[in-house]
């Protein structure tokens, strides 16, 4: 998901506004989670040189979804570190981490705190696996990967929008004539593409591309299975699904493009069919992360952890279909 926006140019004020502000985020304290021996964290955490960001990106939505956030366990060696509004996923081993998604500009710092927070060490990000090339999920990719100088990855068609920092022009949301700075992110050069299918590894931890275009040509959801003891579950990060586009951009086809509706409707059922224990989704909000964190704040011993949900990418799927069809509808309608 994305809206409109502009980018800010660099400014050496801004990035020390951002260090400020990172100095505050990491002030903050809680109670840190009881960590699997599986994800043991690197404790005591040496002191590390911080993490530039990238000049902050300006949209409406922007502060809400960059608000702090506390980190905390998914399941296993699986964390979230993302801010407020944008999900972003650790994966960890002794061998060395993968970061899932990266937020905005603004947001390496905050997916920077948060790592450290949990007693882990960005630097031991190996990978960084991208869902789709938006600046709200990837603008963050270029500070991060300059950090920790770990490889970036993601579909062939999300490392073409990453090298020109911008939606490709197949994009629904792509604008109809590129405006210099509207929903631009940081480029980044060398994105390794993968195929549908495709497992990428770091150490001990292997995860899987499924390729899922409609919401963008190169949409992209990861599965991989975490552990508590014998109990492996399997983890689901769900690329956007949402019919969001840009005016006059029709998913039926038109003004020279071919329709994406069977091949959008084909991505959907391949999702509702993941196998699926824990379900995140790109927005925290889709996957109603924040009803499931209250209510897990208030299981009792024995009870069932509401972040496991075996129907989650089911309902996901029945959803995003309702929603693509009430827009094939409508743009039937106006034919
Ligand atoms: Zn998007």
């Amino acid at each position: 998901m994305m809206q409109m926006s502009r980018r800010v140019s660099a400014r050496p004020a801004l990035v020390a506004l951002s260090i400020t502000a990172l100095t505050a985020i990491t002030a903050f304290t809680f109670e840190a989670p009881r960590l699997h021996a599986q994800a043991r964290p690197t404790a005591p955490v040496p002191a590390q040189p911080a993490l530039v960001p990238d000049p902050p990106h300006v949209c409406t939505n922007c502060a809400e979804w960059n608000a702090p956030r506390q980190p905390f366990k998914l399941y296993g060696n699986t964390y979230f570190v993302g801010p407020g509004g944008l999900s972003a996923l650790l994966i960890t081993s002794p061998q060395g981490h993968i970061l899932v998604d990266a937020g905005l500009e603004q947001s390496a710092a905050v997916i920077d705190a948060n790592i450290r927070a949990l007693g882990f060490k960005t630097t031991d990000v190996k990978l960084i696996l991208t869902s789709h090339g938006h600046f709200d999920h990837v603008g963050g990719v270029h500070a991060l990967a300059r950090y920790t100088k770990a490889e970036v990855v993601g579909s062939p068609q999300t490392a073409r929008a990453l090298a020109i920092g911008a939606p490709t022009p197949d994009d629904p949301q792509a604008p109809p004539t590129p405006p210099p700075g509207v929903d631009y992110f940081p480029a980044h050069e060398g994105v390794r593409g993968v195929k549908d299918g495709e497992t990428v590894r770091v150490g001990p931890l292997s995860v899987t591309a499924h390729h899922v275009p409609g919401h963008t040509p190169g949409a992209t959801t990861w599965t991989w299975q975490s552990c508590e003891g014998s109990r492996c579950l399997n983890m689901v990060y769900a690329d956007s699904l949402s019919t969001v586009a840009s005016d006059g951009f029709r998913f039926t086809g038109g003004n020279g493009r071919p329709s994406i509706v069977e091949s959008f409707r084909a991505s959907i059922t391949k999702f509702g069919a993941l196998p699926c224990d824990i379900m995140v989704s790109t927005h925290p909000s889709m996957s109603n992360l924040d009803e499931k964190l209250k209510k897990r704040a208030t299981v009792k011993p024995g009870d069932p952890d509401p972040f496991i949900d075996p129907g989650a990418c089911k309902a996901l799927a029945a959803a995003s279909m309702k929603s693509l069809e009430d827009r094939v509808k409508q743009e039937r309608a106006k034919r």
